[in-house]
C-alpha cells in the first residue's frame, strides 16, 4: 500500500490488467495446459519453470522463487519502484493515474524539478570542464590519470570552478538547495557546495542525475566530496558506473564492485566496462540486490590493506542473505599498495583478468577468514569456528548453497549432528514437494495458501458456518482477515487479493503462502476443493479441542 496512490485504483488496475498479456509483452509465454510457460527471466536456466496462471493472475518460478502479481512482475522485471509500476502498468492499461492523489502529484512535481535542475547543473559542468580558464588542473590530473576524452564523455565527467555562486548566481537556489548543490552558514547565506572540482555526475539506473561527487585538483581536503542525501539522492541505494555500465552491456556476465569513482573510469579506461563503486559507504544489501537483478556474479575487489580487507569482509557479510541459488559472490584483493588504476596500468588488462576469473569463491574466503585466527587442530578452536559461522550461513535462502556451507562447516567443525535452521522457503521445493516437507503443509498452512490461491474456496467456509469464537489456533487472526477482506471486496484473484497485504506486517507470510505448492503440479487428480475442506475441517477440530483445552487450563488457573 502505498499511501499516495488511492488503493481502490491499485486494485481497479490489478482487475483490468491481464498479466499474461502483460507478461508475455515482455517474455514471450507458451500455452501449457492451464498455465503459461517461459524460461524466466529472473535467473538463468535451459527448460522453462516461470509460469503465468490466468485465473490467478500471478507469475511463479518453481526454480528461483520469484513471483508475484503483475505490479510485482513491473517491479522485479522493469526495475521500478511501487509507484513507478503502477504507472507502466497504468499506462499499459490505457488509463491515468487519478488525480485525486493530490499529495502524490504535488511530490512527482518536485521530483521533475530537482532531476531537470541536476541535469542542468550536470550541462553547465561539462561546459565548464571544456571553457573555464580554470580548468586546466583538472584537464591535467585526468591526462595523467589517463582518462581519454571518450571515457569523460561517456562518464559526462565536468569541473566546478573555484567560485562560491557559479551555481547560485545561475539557477534557482531553492531547487538547488533541495537538490544538496548548495551548503548554507549558520546565520541562513547558501553558497556553492562544491569548488574547484572535478565532477562526476551520478546517474540513477533510469538515466536521472540524481548527485554528483567531486574530486579537489589540490591537497585540501576531504579529497572527494558526495552530495548529501536528499528526496532523490541516497547513498545506500546508489551506485557509480551503473548506469553507464548498463548502457553497454545489459545483462553483464559479472560485475566489478569496486572502491571509487577513478578505479571505475580506469578500468573503463582499458576496456572493463562492468565495474561500479559504491559511493563513500559500505556496500549494502539494497546496493547487491540491485545488482544482482542484472547479473548473477558480483566481484568484490577491495584494496589489499587492512582497510580493504576489513570492506570486503563486510561486503562478503552483507551479501550472505542475498545468495539465493544461482547468485554467485567472489572475493578480488589487490596486491598491498595497489589500486585497480595502478595494477591494470602495471599488470595489462589480460592480467588484471587472468585476476578476475581467478577470484575467490565466497565460500573459500568465507571460511579461510574466519579460521584464520582459530585453531582446527583443538576443540575450542573448533566450537568457536561453529560459534562464529553458523549465524551467517543460517543468513543464507535456503537452498542448495545453504546447504553445502553447512556441510563444509559439518566437515571443518567435526560436528555432524548440527541441526540446520528451517526457513519458510525450505519447503518451497524445486519440483514438488519432497515427503519430508510435506510434513510441513500442516491443515492450517494449506487453508490460507489454498484460500490466496483461489479466493472462491471462501464460499466452502460460508458453507461449514465454523464458531470461530469457540476455535484457538495460532493462524486464526490472519485467516479471518482473509476472509473479511475476500468478502467485503469481493476478491476474485490472487493478485489482487495478495496486493491487500503489501506493506503489512503479514506481507511476507501472505507472498510465501501465496506461492506454496500445495499438492505436486504434476498430480492432475487434486482437487483443491476436496483438499481445502478437509484440512479446514482438520483446523475446526484441532481448534475446538485447543480452545477447550485452554477453558480448562483457565478454570484451573483461577
Ligand atoms: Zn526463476
Amino acid at each position: 500500500m502505498s499511501g499516495r496512490i488511492p488503493q481502490e485504483f491499485i486494485e481497479d488496475l490489478l482487475v483490468r490488467v491481464d498479466i499474461v498479456d502483460l507478461i508475455d509483452s515482455h517474455v514471450p509465454l507458451k500455452k501449457a495446459g492451464n498455465s503459461y510457460k517461459a524460461r524466466c527471466p529472473f535467473h538463468a536456466e535451459k527448460s522453462p519453470s516461470f509460469s503465468v496462471n490466468r485465473n490467478k493472475q500471478f507469475y511463479h518460478c518453481f526454480g528461483c522463487g520469484a513471483g508475484g502479481n503483475a505490479i510485482s512482475f513491473l517491479m522485479a522485471f522493469s526495475h521500478l519502484d511501487f509507484v513507478e509500476a503502477i504507472e507502466d502498468l497504468a499506462s499499459f492499461v490505457g488509463i491515468d493515474v487519478p488525480k485525486k492523489a493530490a499529495v502524490y502529484q504535488g511530490q512527482k512535481q518536485d521530483y521533475v524539478a530537482l532531476y531537470s535542475i541536476l541535469e542542468q547543473v550536470a550541462v553547465f559542468y561539462v561546459e565548464q570542464l571544456r571553457s573555464h580558464a580554470q580548468s586546466e588542473k583538472a584537464i591535467e590530473y585526468l591526462k595523467r590519470r589517463g582518462v581519454s576524452g571518450a571515457v569523460a564523455k561517456d562518464y559526462s565527467l565536468g569541473f566546478a570552478p573555484d567560485e562560491w555562486d557559479a551555481l547560485s548566481s545561475r539557477f534557482d537556489k531553492k531547487l538547488l538547495l533541495d537538490a544538496g548543490m548548495l551548503s548554507s552558514t549558520e546565520s541562513g547565506k547558501s553558497y556553492d557546495r562544491f569548488r574547484g572540482r572535478l565532477m562526476f555526475p551520478i546517474r540513477d539506473k533510469r538515466k536521472r542525475i540524481v548527485g554528483f561527487g567531486g574530486r579537489v585538483l589540490d591537497d585540501s581536503m576531504p579529497k572527494y566530496l558526495n552530495s548529501p542525501e536528499t528526496a532523490v539522492f541516497s547513498k545506500g541505494k546508489e551506485l557509480y558506473g551503473l548506469y553507464e555500465l548498463l548502457e553497454k552491456e545489459s545483462r553483464p556476465k559479472r560485475i566489478l564492485i569496486v572502491e571509487g569513482y577513478m578505479d571505475v573510469l580506469a578500468l573503463a579506461q582499458f576496456g572493463i566496462n562492468y565495474s561500479v563503486a559504491a559511493l563513500g559507504t559500505a556496500t549494502s544489501k539494497m546496493h547487491l540486490d540491485l545488482l544482482f537483478r542484472f547479473t548473477s556474479e558480483l566481484i568484490f575487489c577491495f584494496d589489499g590493506d587492512d582497510a580493504g580487507r576489513k570492506a570486503a569482509w563486510r561486503a562478503v557479510q552483507e551479501s550472505l542473505s542475498c545468495l539465493r541459488d544461482g547468485r554467485q559472490v567472489r572475493v578480488m584483493l589487490l596486491p598491498q599498495g595497489q589500486d585497480p588504476d595502478s595494477l591494470i596500468r602495471l599488470e595489462g588488462v589480460q592480467a588484471y583478468e587472468g585476476r578476475v576469473f581467478a577470484a575467490q569463491a565466497l565460500s573459500d574466503y568465507f571460511f579461510e577468514h574466519i579460521a584464520e585466527s582459530l585453531d582446527l587442530e583443538a576443540l575450542e578452536g573448533r566450537s568457536q569456528l561453529l560459534v562464529l559461522a553458523k549465524p551467517d550461513i543460517e543468513k543464507i535462502p535456503a537452498g542448495y548453497f545453504r546447504d553445502m556451507m553447512f556441510v563444509r562447516l559439518k566437515e571443518l567443525s567435526g560436528k555432524s549432528d548440527l541441526d540446520v535452521l528451517e526457513t519458510p522457503a525450505t519447503l518451497v521445493s524445486n519440483k514438488g514437494i519432497a515427503s519430508k516437507e510435506r510434513l510441513k503443509l500442516t491443515p492450517e498452512r494449506v487453508v490460507i495458501a489454498l484460500l490466496l490461491q483461489k479466493p472462491e474456496l471462501a464460499e466452502i467456509v460460508e458453507e461449514l458456518e465454523p464458531k470461530w469464537n469457540e476455535l484457538s489456533f495460532l493462524s486464526k487472526g490472519l485467516l479471518l482477515d482473509i476472509l473479511g477482506v475476500i468478502e467485503r471486496k469481493q476478491i476474485k484473484t490472487t493478485a489482487v487479493l495478495s496486493e491487500e497485504y503489501r506493506g503489512t506486517d503479514n506481507e511476507k507470510d501472505v507472498s510465501w503462502l501465496a506461492n506454496l505448492e500445495v499438492m505436486p503440479r504434476e498430480n492432475d487428480e487434486f482437487n483443491e476443493g476436496d483438499e481445502f475442506k478437509g484440512a479446514l475441517l482438520r483446523v475446526i477440530d484441532q481448534g475446538r479441542r485447543q480452545y477447550n483445552d485452554d477453558l480448562v487450563m483457565r478454570r484451573l488457573e483461577k
